[in-house]
């Protein structure tokens, strides 16, 4: 059903403080929240708002946040759909689809449009995929395109998309008056880490002597998604054993336990 395959969310509770770091990447789509927030000035001078930024990153460095931060922070409309809903599709669905989602989008215009794992859909034309019949993708894609070469100046509906493989995708898709625009939204350092955990750290009741610069330390390589389970992990792991606060202990081993959980998913896939 619709209901399933993409939800349009007014909820305007997700906002850029709630995305740590990526201060570039914040910079490049605050200018996407004023365009929404005030589209007639922009459109004033005969400029045309860009109709799409794709969102490029490793899987869990904050892609999905940060889209619907940028609708929480415009106060639009955030419907959203993932590439990979499209993978069981049956065959003449995916196109009508794309068509309902950005009629839905327009008539609530200004709003935004998020499509994760564009690659799903997005892959170059004529070549092997992994999701299903080929021509079904590709007049998925070819939907997609024609819906975005169809927005009028005054659509309003912006388009953001997510991946981790740009390189695999359809050069159509980057033309210009469509994903034109590139955001890079990568692992954390050091600091930023500390940052996402200071966010995640929110809602947890930690003891005092907590410190956040030696958890950043503990956690090379993790993404912002690692960091976010490692606090969540932390919280139970301490609840299970009765303590009144989560301590520094219970975070290593909550560390230990998603390193272990990474290192199997490695594994496999090596
Ligand atoms: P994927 O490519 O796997 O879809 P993504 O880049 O879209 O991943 P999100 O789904 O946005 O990643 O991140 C998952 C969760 O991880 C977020 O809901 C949030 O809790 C946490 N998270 C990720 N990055 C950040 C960040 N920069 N600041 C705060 N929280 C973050």
């Amino acid at each position: 059903s619709k209901a399933k395959l993409f939800d349009e969310k007014t909820d305007t509770r997700t906002s850029f403080k709630d995305v740590a770091g990526l201060e570039g990447a914040k910079e490049e789509v605050e200018e996407i929240v004023e365009f929404l927030r005030n589209p007639d000035k922009y459109t004033s001078l005969g400029g045309k708002i860009p109709k799409g930024a794709l969102l490029v990153g490793p899987p869990g460095t904050g892609k999905t946040l940060l889209a619907k931060a940028v609708a929480g922070e415009a106060k639009v409309p955030f419907f959203s759909l993932s590439g990979s809903d499209f993978v069981e599709m049956f065959v003449g669905v995916g196109a009508s689809r794309v068509r309902d989602l950005f009629k839905q989008a327009k008539d609530k215009s200004p709003s935004i449009i998020f499509i994760d794992e564009i690659d799903a859909i997005g892959r170059a034309r004529g070549k092997n995929s992994l999701t299903g019949s080929n021509d079904e993708r590709e007049n998925t894609l070819n939907q997609l395109l024609t819906e975005m070469d169809g927005f009028g100046t005054n659509t309003n509906v912006i388009v953001l998309a997510a991946t981790n493989r740009a390189d695999v995708l359809d050069k159509a898709l980057m033309r210009a008056g469509r994903f034109d625009r590139q955001i890079y939204v990568d692992l954390p350092d050091i600091r930023e880490r500390k940052e996402i955990f200071e966010v995640h750290l929110r809602p947890i009741k930690t003891a005092e002597t907590l410190d956040v610069d030696f958890l950043a330390k503990q956690t090379p390589g993790f993404s912002g998604a690692d960091i976010a389970n490692v606090c969540n992990e932390a919280a139970l792991i301490a609840a299970r054993k009765e303590k009144k606060a989560v301590t520094k202990q219970d975070f290593l081993d909550a560390v230990d336990r998603i390193v272990g959980g990474l290192e199997k998913k490695n594994k496999i896939i090596t």
